[in-house]
């Protein structure tokens, strides 16, 4: 057996069967470009599903993480560190927020978006005990916990998880109707990617996302934007709502937040929101971290130079330009997305997305399909455009095969 099948099998034999990865075993990355342990260079289209906007062991991200590791790394939030203040305050400043929870992977931090809804909802709206009810979308994907898969609408993701949590209720995405039906006086909060990434980078009709913030503003209920994988350059903005000029109460993020290097995501809001918690309520021994603040500081700091921004928005542009040449040529159905980020779906009779990734991965190129016959695009933001251009002509290639 080769190197590769070894480790295959070794992993087939020892991890939960929860993920069907292509059959590639990366040794080392830098920039946009991954190394298999025989040598092999692949171009990685998929960025850890956007955890890696900066690329691969980003020089700024790397220097300053090997920086803090000489340091201190974690202290618990038992004791105040000298990265905390900064980070917090940097973060709600890059987000035009005052206040911000860490914690550290997505999923915590859409649980955390779901707790301070709730405990706002019953401190401040003033809705019955146990009466908080979310608004959330169909097709969404906010995590893997117990109370996120309870509003899921993916089979697979829920089926043999129950019991569920209650107090969601879930609308058709991209319908201001449905919302205001659903909407009650009880109702504390609509949790909503501004782009649906999992679902296979749905981007809403124009007007849905400032409809949602009409109405929620005028119902008194919190408009929660998970931008864990839509947020931080992505999309040409640092957010997904900018495009459409909504200001959310509450941002959800993760993914890139971490530089690709650690796990740190947050809740970024106003003080009257995040301002309901006392201590006791809500934590996490490793959120806001000194080794996760020094990491997302240089993130930020990143961000606020727009130079990522700027390059996801041109070299989207020319991707989205591409790519819509090749809708109606038979094998691609339609393109969406924005930035940087795509998703394509591909006529069942050229191959499911599994089919097309494999045969992308023999030349050399990486993505990750997603409800059957999409592939979704989102290349690191540092990557060149001759990589991205040489990316897509293996995409034509296969999609011509
Ligand atoms: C990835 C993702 C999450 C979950 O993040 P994890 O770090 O995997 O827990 C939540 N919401 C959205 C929109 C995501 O893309």
């Amino acid at each position: 057996m080769s190197t590769t099948e070894n480790a295959i099998a070794s992993a087939e034999a020892h991890s939960a069967h929860t993920y069907h990865p292509l059959p590639v075993v990366v040794a080392t990355a830098e920039g946009a470009w991954m190394t298999d342990v025989e040598g092999r260079r692949y171009l990685d289209m998929l960025a850890g599903y956007s955890a890696l906007n900066f690329g691969h062991a980003n020089r700024r991200l790397i220097d300053a993480a090997k920086a803090q590791l000489e340091r201190v790394t974690l202290t618990s939030r038992a004791f105040h560190h000298d990265r905390f203040a900064e980070f917090c305050t940097q973060l709600a400043d890059l987000c035009g927020m005052e206040m911000v929870l860490p914690m550290n992977t997505g999923a915590e931090a859409v649980e955390t978006a779901v707790k301070t809804a709730r405990k706002w909802g019953y401190r401040v709206k003033g809705v019955p005990d146990g009466m908080a009810k979310i608004i959330v979308a169909s097709d969404n994907f906010h995590g893997r916990t117990t109370t996120i898969i309870s509003f899921s609408t993916d089979h697979e993701a829920r089926a043999d998880f129950g019991p569920y949590t209650p107090g969601f209720e879930i609308v058709p995405y991209g319908d201001l109707t449905a919302m205001r039906a659903a909407m009650t006086e009880n109702t504390v909060a609509v949790l909503l990617e501004p782009i649906q990434g999992e679902a296979g980078v749905l981007v809403p009709p124009p007007g849905y996302l400032p409809g949602v913030r009409e109405l929620t503003r005028e119902r008194n209920v919190l408009f929660i934007a998970d931008e864990i994988q839509s947020g931080l350059g992505r999309t040409g903005k640092t957010f997904a709502c900018e495009h459409e000029g909504v200001v959310p109460d509450m941002y959800v993020l993760g993914k890139a937040l971490g530089g690709g290097i650690v796990p740190v995501s947050a809740v970024v809001s106003s003080a009257a929101v995040l301002g309901v918690y006392r201590p006791g309520e809500h934590g996490s021994t490793f959120g806001g971290n000194p080794l996760a603040c020094a990491v997302a500081l240089e993130v930020i700091a990143m961000l606020r130079t727009g130079e990522f921004q700027q390059r996801a928005t041109e070299l989207g542009d020319h991707l989205h330009q591409e790519l819509g040449l090749l809708v109606g040529g038979g094998a691609v159905q339609t393109v969406r997305g924005r930035g940087l980020w795509a998703g394509v779906d591909i006529d069942p009779g050229h191959g499911t997305g599994r089919e097309i990734s494999e045969k992308l991965m023999d030349r050399r190129v990486l993505v990750k399909d997603t409800h059957g016959s999409t592939i979704r695009i989102a290349p690191p933001l540092v990557i060149s455009k001759e990589d991205l251009d040489w990316g897509l002509e293996q995409l034509r290639e296969v999609l011509r095969g």
